[in-house]
């Protein structure tokens, strides 16, 4: 039988344009006709879905669609029986309390009693149980930033990244509750044709992923200082080295890591490095 993936995406919203630059880079190609729900990978056995981000673990759960990202967050909420195939480091945000900037916070206990406005109450729920706090919890399904100000609640629970809305809505941060990212999402039991899919896909995933990491490095070393170089630089294995018609001087190629990129290169030019070019990596497979 030829198995199809079918992978459900976020139709429009905060995932759906990395999660489309993530496909696209992996290879896998699809045409998206407005207002589509289904959409068929043109040279990957697979099928794209595109939902509400809300809908997407249920789908998973169900049977509906094999395979889907969706934050964390909507994870952990909807509470569904999906596991994490993979975590995709975008759409980094977290699930914060906050109350009107001009009170006073006491700790979780200060919400005791409190109406707290959130979209996601099951989290809520979860915190304040392990604090020991009762609150009363109003479930809303958006602008829950503004429920203080029109005198719905004392506070909110709600996303999070830069905290300019919570600033422009006269509120402050107060405690962090959960941190999301967008992961890739898995029904628990996959056929035995859908899982190699599957593998493939997440070896394509990681190659594109520690790419992005990685940055190919090449300059030109003096002999004298070659060993030095090589453990500033020391690549996959180690560097490649080769001779330049100047006798004296080597030139090294290797691979850095973006986290100590500029630390590395100061350290390069402090060992003598020079003519050093920093090229993307488009894949990388380790
Ligand atoms: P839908 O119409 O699909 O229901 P939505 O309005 O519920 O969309 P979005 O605002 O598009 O959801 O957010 C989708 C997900 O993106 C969130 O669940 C969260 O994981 C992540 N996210 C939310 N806010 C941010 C942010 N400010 N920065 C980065 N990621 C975010
Ligand atoms: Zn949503």
């Amino acid at each position: 039988m030829n198995d199809i993936l079918r992978i459900a995406v976020q139709k429009s919203g905060r995932l759906s344009e990395d999660s489309f630059a993530l496909i696209k880079e992996c290879g896998i190609d699809f045409q998206n006709g407005i207002g589509q729900l289904k959409a068929q990978a043109t040279n990957f056995p697979a099928e794209f879905l595109l939902l509400r981000d809300d809908d997407i673990p249920g789908y998973v759960a169900d049977g509906v669609a094999d395979i889907g990202i969706v934050g964390e967050n909507v994870m952990a909420e909807k509470d569904k029986n999906v596991i994490i195939a993979h975590r995709l480091g975008f759409s980094k945000c977290r699930l914060s309390i906050a109350i009107p900037k001009n009170e006073e916070y006491r700790g979780a206990g200060g919400l005791e009693g409190k109406n707290i406005a959130t979209s996601y109450p099951k989290i809520l729920q979860k915190f304040l149980h392990e604090q020991g706090v009762s609150a009363n919890i109003h479930e809303i399904s958006g602008s829950v930033e503004i429920a203080p100000s029109i005198g719905l609640a004392e506070a909110i629970c709600d996303l999070v990244s830069s905290g300019s809305t919570l600033f422009t809505n006269g509120l402050k941060e107060v405690e962090t509750i959960f941190r999301s990212e967008a992961v890739l999402i898995s029904q628990i039991s996959l056929s035995e044709g859908k899982a190699n899919l599957l593998n493939k896909l997440l070896f394509r995933i990681k190659s594109v992923q520690n790419a992005r990491k990685n940055k190919y490095i090449l300059l030109n070393a003096p002999k004298s200082k070659v060993e030095d170089i090589k453990r500033l630089i020391p690549g996959m294995r180690s560097p490649s080295i080769m001779e330049l018609a100047d006798k004296d001087w080597v030139s090294m190629h290797s691979v850095i890591n973006e986290n100590d990129f500029w630390n590395v290169i100061e350290a390069l030019r402090g060992a003598g490095a020079e003519g050093i070019l920093v090229i993307p990596i488009e894949k990388m497979i380790l």
